[in-house]
This record gives C-alpha cells, structure tokens and sequence, in this order.
C-alpha cells in the first residue's frame, strides 16, 4: 500500500483529520481538488466549541493573529417586522473560509502529512479487508482506509452510487462579502418568504452576506433598486442593509442542491466525516465546529483499525461504533436545525416563533444553545 491512510477532500473535516492522523505519525495522503486560497460558499461564522480544536490542531495563535472577530451577540428579524435580540450562550467568530482553509492545509502540510492539491478523485473501489485504490486525475493511488470528507455534494457522491443523490434538494444559497454596514459583535438573521439571510463581519472587517433560498426565490424578477430577489427586500432590515452595502467580492459564490439530508456514516466501507455524512441546516451556524468534531470523533476509531485493533471479523462492530458515536453528538442537533430552518423559512412560522422569542428571551437563548455543541471554558 502506498499510505495508511487516503482522505478526499481539504476542507475543514479532512484537513483536521490529515492534521491529527499525521501527527499520530500515519502515512497520510489528503487529495483537494482546488488550488488554496479560494472563497467557499458560506456563512462564516464560528461557534467557540472550535476554539478547543484549534488549539488542538495547532492553529489558533494564526487565526488570533489574523484577528477573527468576536460575536457576542445574535439580533433575528422576520419579513413581518417581528424582532428578537438575545447575548450568544458563548463567544462565537468571524473569519473567512479564504484563510482557515488555506491555514489548515497548510498545518497539514507542515507535518508528516502528503497533501496534493488540484488533484480531483473520480473514484474508489475496495474495501476494509484488502484494502483501498483511490483513482484521480493524477493517477491512482492505494491505502489501507479512506476518509471521506468531500463535502455537501460532490461528482465523486454520483459515481459512488450516493442514494441521497438521486433526490433533489430545491435549497440554493450564495455569498459575497461587502461593505457599507455597521454590524460589529452580531451575528444577523433575517428571514425572508422561502429564505433567510445571516450577516456577520470577518477578520478584514467586510460583512460577510450569504442567503440560502428555495429555488423558485432565485427564479423571481430582481428587486430593481437592490439588484436581489424581490422575496429578499420583503424583510425591511434587510432591504435596508443591502440599500446600503456595497459588494467587494468579485463574484458571488453559489451552490445548488443542498441537502440536510443524513447519508450515512459509512459508505462502501468509506469512513465519512463532515457535510459528507450529514450537514446541520445553515441557520445554526454550526456546520464548520461540526465538521471538525466529526473528524475528532474518527480519528480514535481509525487508528485503531490502523493499529490492527480490528480484524475482519469485527469490522462491522468497527463501523457500528462510529455511527453510534456520530448519532449521539449530533442527532439531536441535526433534528433542531432542520425544524428551525422550516420555520424560519415559513413566514407565519418565523413571525410566530421570533415573537415567542421575543416575549419568552429564556427560550430563544436555548434554542441558540441547543443547536450547538459544549462551549467548556474556551476563551478566545
Ligand atoms: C449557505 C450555507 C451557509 C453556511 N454557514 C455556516 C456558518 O456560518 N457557520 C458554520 O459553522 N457552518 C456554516 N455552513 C456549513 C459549513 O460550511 C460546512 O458544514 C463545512 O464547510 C463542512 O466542512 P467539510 O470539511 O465537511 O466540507 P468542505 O469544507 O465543503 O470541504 C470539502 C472539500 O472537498 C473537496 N472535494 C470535493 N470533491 C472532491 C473530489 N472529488 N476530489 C478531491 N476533493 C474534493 C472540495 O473542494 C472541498 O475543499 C454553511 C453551509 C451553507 C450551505
């Protein structure tokens, strides 16, 4: 076998897995298809639960220097007017996905990790018991486990055979960054008929804006003064914010096709982590904490397998035992999120609830709560 250990994918998930595998001294290969530093397509912003991770992976003091800024605070608004202001349960960050990518990938790279980027995996066949051949554009590549860490949705999901592929998903979200707005220590979310958008600033001090809509939004005319959707400037908030904002990314970033969908811990014997395994509703700003505790959880189990802990008379007990300890972190959370952002995206049901939050503050505060895993002491 060429490696111990092949994971596809360099976002968030794979990178923090090459990081720790590599530091357990394995033979890593982490394949990204792209080139870093690019923009992703999200809401960039951090829960504290990461802040634990990092120091693990060996990268906070950069995302310090960088100077990510702190949200304290959480301010949602309804198309209707309805208003609710609530103190986050603990410090949450803005920063990029443009630097922590690119500062993972290259923690990745400065240890005894072999990472390949441009390199797209087209497909792979073998299994737990003899082993892996990863194919690529670059050539092929063999080793005893894959990790699977290729986010949402990916070609490779088709040619795997994925069955949540053949569903489509109507969820369609972009994002830019921009300027023009005081928004400092607030995450902003503001729903919108078939739609929310959050607003939160990031280390260079831009606001990042990225909405998530149903795709029948993304067909209506454009608001002629804002340049959005009409269904975007029914929210009087947020019209106002983008009456104001100016937009300095070159290009919006886009996604189709999202799903929440879970698809499951294993996959033709593939260990899935992060959004390959299931992906928490955007509104909870919790996918990135996730993606990494995912990988937290996996690596233990892996090294065992690469330790020769398992035989291939308990591999399914191998493979079990990561799905229970995946469903037991993050179930319950995965279920919220889903039954937050039907709501939010409902515009009697965002008014409604948005409103119960206002009057009840308590319960609005552990709803935010719930969605997201223990802050312990973390301090940024
Ligand atoms: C609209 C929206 C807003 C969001 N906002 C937030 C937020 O504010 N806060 C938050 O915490 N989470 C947010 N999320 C969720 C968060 O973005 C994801 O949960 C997180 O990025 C998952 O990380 P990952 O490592 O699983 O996947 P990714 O970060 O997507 O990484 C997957 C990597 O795999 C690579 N790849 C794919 N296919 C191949 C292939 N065939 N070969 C090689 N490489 C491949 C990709 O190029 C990519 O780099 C949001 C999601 C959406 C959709």
């Amino acid at each position: 076998m060429n490696y111990d250990i092949i994971i596809i994918g360099a976002g968030l998930s794979g990178c923090s897995a090459a990081i720790q595998l590599g530091q357990l001294g394995y033979r890593v290969l982490l394949l990204e298809q792209n080139h870093y530093p690019i923009h992703k397509l999200c809401g960039e912003f951090l829960s504290i639960e990461v802040i634990e991770i990092f120091a693990k992976l060996g990268i906070l003091d950069r995302v310090r220097t960088l100077g990510a800024q702190p949200i304290h605070r959480a301010y949602l608004t309804t198309a209707s007017g309805a208003s609710f202001r609530s103190q986050l349960p603990s410090t949450a960050l803005g920063l990029s996905r443009y630097q922590l990518d690119l500062m993972l990938f290259e923690r990745a790279q400065s240890l005894n990790v072999h990472c390949q980027d441009l390199t797209k995996v087209a497909g792979v066949s073998g299994d737990l018991a003899k082993g892996f051949l990863v194919s690529t554009n670059k050539g092929n590549f063999t080793s005893r486990l894959v990790i699977g860490a290729f986010g949402k949705r990916s070609p490779l999901d088709r040619s795997l055979a994925r069955q949540f592929i053949q569903q489509k998903s109507p969820w369609i979200a972009y994002k830019g960054h921009f300027t023009g707005v005081d928004i400092q220590d607030v995450i902003e979310l503001h729903s919108f008929p078939n739609g929310y958008c959050g607003l939160s600033q990031i280390e260079t001090g831009e606001i990042n804006v990225c909405w998530i809509a149903h795709q029948r939004v993304m067909q209506e005319e454009l608001d002629p003064e804002l340049k959005i959707p009409k269904s975007l400037g029914q929210n009087p908030v947020l019209a106002d914010r983008f009456r104001n904002m100016q937009q300095t990314s070159v290009n919006l970033q886009g996604l189709s096709q999202i799903t929440f969908a879970l698809k499951g811990n294993f996959y033709n014997d593939i260990c899935m982590i992060g959004d390959t395994a299931g992906m928490i509703a955007p509104l909870c700003g919790d996918g990135m904490a996730m993606a990494l505790r995912s990988a937290e959880i996996a690596v233990p189990l892996v090294s065992q397998f690469l330790n020769g802990e398992v035989n291939v008379n308990n591999i399914n007990k191998f493979k079990q035992n990561y799905a229970i300890a995946w469903q037991r972190e993050f179930q319950t959370r995965l279920q919220l999120g889903r039954a937050m952002h039907n709501c939010f995206v409902q515009p009697v049901l965002a008014h409604l609830g948005v409103n119960i939050c206002h009057a009840f503050p308590f319960l609005g505060s552990w709803i935010i709560g719930a969605t997201r895993g223990g802050a312990g002491q973390s301090k940024f």
